[in-house]
Parts: structure tokens; sequence; C-alpha cells
């Protein structure tokens, strides 16, 4: 349930009014926008008096929540949430280009990427450390080391960094990295959500390999639930009986996203079609479909990458990309840029 009040509600009203929802067991969730403060209210509200709380002088509207994600539904917070890191601001018309290897390989091939994706105008730089592979004799990723690396990387170039977490005991070695990615293999691993809900940095969630919008949100909702509302979503593609590319890219999880949750919404265009000569045309779409982000692989010799090299992008490419990226940016949003 939300509670929308009046523009400058009368203080001893509204402490009235919060105290008495918290005596009925709810918790609520301030959210004060530009024009208007919501209190968003979680728990078990069936009992709630609505017409008793309408009738306040410093209440405008009540409105049940029917959707399951409470802290996630833009019900709760009309305003697009603006995630910020290392000077760097990702939603609320902030795009931002996360580029880099697949997996972090060496010192120079990390170094030399992320110096070549910042001069493109890449504003994170990713690389993966875990890596989720579906052969265990496949590379692994340096793990531990890489994300050392990654930290030379950043000190290099000051890109803040993304790497993957793939298990909760790993959390020690993410404490200088600045966002923390939850792999699609892992966006139902519940107990890797709560602990990371504990955290103070932003976490990039992917959907799912098989899983719909609202399981996604539900995910975003457990990391919000335990008080760590800086999570960006990512699409990056879904299972379907389609085979012409290594996942079926839904883009229509852009509109659907921004419109049922106020976080900031990537899409990861690399793992959504598995195939280098289709990331341009999809990343260009997913701009003009109202992206706040791309997430792109970037190797300088994809032919010999350890890990997703046929999905790869020259730097050159990369580069090209960027440059018609904000050309479709600046088109789409009617020249606003
Ligand atoms: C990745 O970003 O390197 C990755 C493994 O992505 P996903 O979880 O989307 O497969
Ligand atoms: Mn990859």
């Amino acid at each position: 349930m939300v509670v929308i009040l009046k523009e400058n509600p009368e203080e001893k009203q509204l402490q009235n009014l919060m105290n008495w929802l918290s005596a009925q067991g709810l918790e609520i969730n301030v959210c004060k926008g530009q024009h208007q403060t919501i209190l968003g209210l979680i728990g078990d509200t069936a009992g709630v008096d609505i017409e008793l709380i309408k009738a306040l002088d410093i209440v405008d509207e009540v409105k049940r929540v029917q959707e399951p994600y409470k802290n996630a539904n833009r019900k709760f917070h009309p305003d697009d949430t603006v995630v910020e890191v290392g000077g760097v601001k990702i939603g609320g018309g902030n795009f931002q280009l996360i580029a880099g290897p697949c997996s972090v390989e060496s010192e120079e091939q990390v170094c030399g990427i992320a110096e070549a994706v910042k001069a493109a105008g890449a504003g994170l730089l990713r690389g993966g450390a875990f890596k989720p592979r579906t052969s265990p004799y496949a590379f692994q990723g340096l793990r531990g080391d890489g994300i050392t690396l990654l930290l030379e990387a950043r000190e290099r170039t000051g890109l803040p960094i993304v790497t993957e977490i793939m298990d909760i005991s790993q959390l020690p070695l993410f404490e200088e990295v600045d966002v923390i990615q939850v792999g699609a293999r892992n966006m139902q691993n519940f107990e890797l959500l709560k602990a990371l809900g504990h955290v103070e940095k932003p976490i990039l969630l992917k959907r799912g390999l098989a899983n719909t919008l609202q399981e996604l949100l539900m995910s975003a909702e457990y990391i919000m639930a335990g008080g760590n509302s800086n999570v960006i979503l990512c699409e990056r593609g879904i299972r379907t009986f389609e085979t012409a590319t290594r996942n079926t890219l839904d883009l229509s999880a852009v509109p659907v996203l921004k419109s049922r949750s106020h976080l900031p919404v990537i899409v990861d265009p690399s793992h959504g079609t598995g195939h280098r000569e289709l990331v341009a045309p999809m990343a260009l779409a997913a701009a003009a479909a109202g992206a706040d982000g791309l997430i792109i692989e970037v190797h300088n010799d994809p032919a010999h990458a350890l890990c997703d090299g046929p999905q790869s992008l020259t730097p050159e490419q990369f580069a090209n990309l960027a440059a018609r990226i904000k050309a479709v940016r600046a088109a789409a949003l009617g020249g606003e840029l």
C-alpha cells in the first residue's frame, strides 16, 4: 500500500500517522520526491483502514500495491533512481557504457583494454575474475588475482570496476570493487542476494536465463529488502527455441522494467546475441529503447580470448559503436542530449 501525502504535510500529523502505522506492524519506506512524499507500507496491510487514512488532512491518496515487489516498485518511488559510483551516475537520464573483457587474463590485457575503452567513452570497466562456465574444464577465471588486476586497471584509468561474484564466501575479496555483478546463473541465489542487501555497493543484477521480469524484480527486492537500494537491472537475453543467437535478447524488457520499477535498466548485447556482428545493431536498438546503459565485451585479441571471443568487439569496433550510440540516443530522445 502507498500513502501519497499532500505537499508540505504538517510535521506533527505526519509523525502521528507514522507511529500509528508502525504500531500495526508495518514497515514504512518514506520516499521524498520532487513534488510529493510517499509512504510505502510493507507488511500485512489487509487490516489497515484505508478510508480512515484517506480522511486525514495531510493525505492526498491511498492505493493498494498488488505487485509482490515493493521497494523496487515505481509506485513506491515515482522518480528514477540514480545509482552513483566513483563519480559516475547511471539512471535518471544518465547513460553509461560499461566495457571490458569477458575475463581478466593478464595485467597487460586488462589495462590495455581499460585505456582503450575509456578513450572511446566508457564510464566503467567490466571484467570477470570468477567465471561461471558451463564446462568445469574451461578457464575458470583468475579469481582473487583477477580482482587485483582490475584494481590495477582502475588505478591507471580511474574507471570504476564491475565484476561478478559467484558465492557469498567470495565477498571479502570484493571489498575494493565498485559494482558487484550477480550473473544470470545466480539471479535466484537468494542467500547471496540477501547478503548483498547488507553491502553498500551498487549491485548489477542480470536477468536469469529462464526468468520472467517479475522474477527479476523480486530478486532486486531481496537485495533492497536488506537495505541496499543501489540495484541496476540488466537484460542479457533469455533461452528460447531460437538457435541463430546465443540467447534471445528481450528488448521489450527495457520499457517494461522502466515502467514497473524506478531502478536503472541496462542491456548486455554481447551475451544477448553471442555474435560480434550482432552486438552493434542490438546495442543501438537498446539505446533507442531507452536503456540507461550497455555492458559490452571488448577484447584486444578476440580470436585468442580465453572466454567469449566470438562475441567480443575489438577496441576499434567499440569506439565506432560508442559514437553511433551517442547519435542514436540524441535522435531517440528528441535531441535532448
Ligand atoms: C558475464 O557478464 O561475464 C556473464 C557471465 O554474464 P551472464 O551472467 O549474463 O551470462
Ligand atoms: Mn562473457
